[in-house]
């Protein structure tokens, strides 16, 4: 069994500019709700 095509995995991940948690980029943040400059989800804090 051959798997070669393994290698072309790579994860791509963003960081929150707001709270530096990894996401995805061109997502909202879910730890905190931002997205581009601003928060546009209001998330509650526990
Ligand atoms: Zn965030």
């Amino acid at each position: 069994m051959q798997r070669s095509h393994d290698a072309l995995k790579k994860p791509i991940i963003a960081r929150c500019p707001n709270c530096e948690a990894p996401r995805l980029p061109h997502r909202m943040c879910s730890a905190c709700g931002w997205y581009g400059d601003r928060t546009v989800v209001e998330l509650d804090a526990e």
